[in-house]
């Protein structure tokens, strides 16, 4: 990690100081060449006002004064200054610096002086340029020299802040690996970034807490749940193998049948929330409320409580498998047969963007205070009237958990008729833009 922001860090770094070494050695040149024309003008004001005086100029260190004529010949006994072509007299005389030889040697910078008798003359101050190309490329050299070190140091800088930074990154890795089963991770005082990780992962480890013990309450609920089915079995085949009795055995055989159904919708019910758990989902299709609905009342056996379709109003069509209506609609159904008195009203709804489904019956209803557990696996209101009537504590689980991965919704409260009421709602189809 440190690596990661070190090594970016210190390359743009060294990009942008080389980059202004290199502007910087570029200005450098005619930053010296402003120098020695400062140091020329300098010269050059005392020359000109003794010119203008009548005298010559006075000597200057390292700078050569020269008079000349407004051609260019020397009028100050000295020897022609060589290069002084047309143009660069006409840029002398207009007070601008000029260059001569190539390469460049030597610099001028005049100016128009008039004698006390009225004749122009052109004074100019020169001075040899030698030495200032291998100047600048030393200033050049130590420019970059400068960026080479300034990328160091600001790598090292950034190494240290990044390890700085860091060092709470590390003490929590050393906490994750030393936490103990069931503990949460210390959250850090300072508002930041971390905090808001250590909380994200107390809330993951929370979640899957969570998430195991329903697993375990689960494994421990079927586990039991199947125990008793097949230790009544047994028992009862021992019993049987016991008195070898034709009459009790015939009575053995149908109580061990019941078991095993009890044990196979057990098992069934079981199989179905565990391919559900796996996510595993048939693909949505529109489905008939009403039609299934009454399909649902056909199937209920012979004997049941009277049931009826009723509330509805056209068609509603839910976004749903029709398998997964029918389960829904099935067990409802059972359930309100089992406790219902002697009537059960199945309504149909349809609203702007949902659809229902309402199940009445006028049994015991469900109390307050176990209606939001109904929809436990294994839960039972009570525990030996449903067992005793085949219930295996799954049916109301797979309604809720089959609705709800539909994105519907499955609640319980008391019906007119006296007893429970269950309200199934399926998303309307074609008010459904993802399956
Ligand atoms: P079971 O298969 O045991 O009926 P369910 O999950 O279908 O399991 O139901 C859970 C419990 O809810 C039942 O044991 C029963 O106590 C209660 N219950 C379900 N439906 C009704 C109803 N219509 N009236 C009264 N109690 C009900």
């Amino acid at each position: 990690m440190w690596l990661r922001i070190t090594v970016p860090a210190a390359v743009v770094t060294l990009i942008v100081l080389l980059g202004l070494a290199v502007v910087a050695g570029r200005g450098l040149g005619p930053l010296r060449l402003q120098t020695v024309d400062d140091e020329l003008r300098a010269a050059l004001v005392p020359a000109a006002d003794a010119v203008g005086a009548g005298r010559p100029p006075a000597e200057a260190d390292g700078i050569t004064l020269r008079v000349l004529d407004t051609a260019g010949r020397p009028v100050d006994g000295g020897a022609p200054v060589s290069r002084l072509d047309p143009s660069a007299l006409r840029a002398l005389k207009a007070g601008e610096p000029v260059s001569t030889g190539q390469p460049v040697t030597l610099r001028w910078l005049g100016v128009m002086v008039p004698t006390p008798d009225g004749t122009p003359r052109l004074v100019v101050a020169g001075t040899g340029l030698a030495g200032l190309g291998a100047s600048v490329r030393e200033g050049s050299h130590w420019l970059l020299a400068a960026a080479l070190v300034g990328a160091v140091f600001a790598a090292a800088a950034t190494w240290l802040v990044v390890r700085l930074a860091l060092r709470p990154v590390a003490r929590m890795r050393r906490s994750v690996r030393a936490l103990p089963q069931g503990e949460r991770l210390p959250v850090p005082e300072a508002n930041d970034e971390l905090r808001a990780l250590a909380e994200e992962f107390n809330a993951l480890l929370a979640r899957q807490a969570e998430a195991s013990a329903r697993l375990r309450r689960f494994t421990g609920d079927a586990a039991h749940e199947l125990r008793s089915p097949v230790a009544s079995i047994r028992v009862q085949a021992e019993v049987a193998v016991a008195n070898p009795d034709p009459e009790l055995s015939q009575e053995t055989l149908a109580d061990i049948l019941a078991e095993a159904e009890r044990l196979s919708a057990l098992l069934d019910g079981l199989l179905a929330l565990a391919r559900s758990d796996a996510g595993e989902l048939p693909p949505a299709e529109p489905v008939e409320l009403v039609t299934e609905a009454r399909a649902a009342v056909h199937r209920l056996p012979p004997g049941s409580p009277a049931a009826r379709v009723g509330g509805v109003v056209g068609s509603a069509w839910a976004h749903a498998a029709h398998a997964e209506v029918e389960l829904v609609l099935n067990n409802l159904l059972r359930n309100a047969c089992r406790y219902a008195q002697s009537q059960i009203v199945v309504s149909v709804l349809a609203g702007r963007s949902t659809v229902r489904v309402v199940v009445d019956d006028d049994g015991p209803g469900i109390p307050p205070e176990h209606r939001d557990r109904v929809f436990d696996r294994f839960y039972r209101v009570e525990h030996d009237r449903s067992r005793a009537s085949g219930g295996t504590g799954l049916g109301l689980a797979m309604v809720a958990e089959t609705v709800r991965r539909r994105g519907g919704r499955v609640t319980v409260g008391e019906s007119p008729e006296g007893g429970a009421r269950f309200q199934v709602t399926w998303r309307r189809a074609g008010n459904v833009s993802v399956s």
